[in-house]
């Protein structure tokens, strides 16, 4: 499990989370969701060690994980696909995936994990040799889930992944979202498209304003409720 308790972070002088509390079971899917600026991204940050924890603790197996720094999740089989992509744009579809297995350990999977990551995504394989800045959107988008999932995590983060994508990448993603799932991955979503989001749910989390306002199983969701809340402060 990945918990994340009563947390304050922010930028510099600038506080966004307010004691935030969250668990996200290990195997689950947990969609945090919200509006522009609620603090979603600041979280999967602070998880990652990319901005400082002020306040609080952050927990994965029932070991403090905040003051990890970044370049050391990889260690603690967390891996983030960060909002935007963020692809290597001047590398090679491959290039970029090798990437994602650069942590030491996971130097010696490299060709194993290439295959694993050209089997769930064949565009990929066919693209292997392109320059990754000449990718349609979507395919940037399957190339940094890949990236991501290069040191094999048990623990996988994705900030809006769907974001500014056509329809029809956006059911391959969550078809994908949804088999990692299955593989027992922990995920943990951020996304705006609420429906799809708690469709593939296990546990929702709203936040707003740097605070989380609803926690509640995926399956007790209503939409209605949901989208009221949601646009009611
Ligand atoms: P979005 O859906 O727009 O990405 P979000 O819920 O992910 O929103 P955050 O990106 O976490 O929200 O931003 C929360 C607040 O933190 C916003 O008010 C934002 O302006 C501020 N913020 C984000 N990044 C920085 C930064 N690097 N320095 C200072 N403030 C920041």
């Amino acid at each position: 499990m990945l918990e994340v308790r009563n947390l304050r972070a922010g930028y510099g002088a600038i506080n966004v989370l307010w004691d935030v509390s969250l668990q996200m079971a290990e195997g689950g899917l947990t969609t945090i969701i919200g509006p522009n600026g609620a603090g979603k991204t600041t979280l999967l940050r602070a998880i990652m060690g990319l901005v400082p924890v002020m306040q609080g603790e952050i927990l994965l197996g029932g070991r403090r994980i905040d003051g990890t720094p970044a370049w050391h999740m990889a260690d603690a089989s967390v891996a983030m696909i960060p909002e935007g992509r963020m692809v290597f744009r001047d590398m090679s579809v491959e290039e970029n995936l090798i990437m994602g297995a650069f942590p030491k350990a996971q130097r010696a999977h490299v060709k194993q994990r290439l295959e694993a990551s050209y089997d769930m995504f064949p565009r990929l394989r066919e693209r292997r040799s392109q320059l990754a800045g000449s990718l349609s959107g979507g395919e940037a988008q399957m190339l940094a889930m890949a990236r991501g999932l290069m040191s094999d995590p048990r623990v996988l983060i994705v900030d809006e992944p769907s974001l500014g994508l056509a329809p029809l990448v956006v059911n391959e993603l969550f078809e994908i979202l949804s088999r990692l799932k299955q593989e027992g991955r922990t995920i943990v979503l951020v996304e705006q498209n609420t429906e799809r989001a708690v469709a593939i749910a296990d546990h929702v989390y709203l936040m707003q304003g740097g605070k989380v306002l609803l926690s509640q199983a995926a399956s007790d969701i209503k939409l209605d409720q949901l989208h009221d809340l949601y646009f009611a402060r």
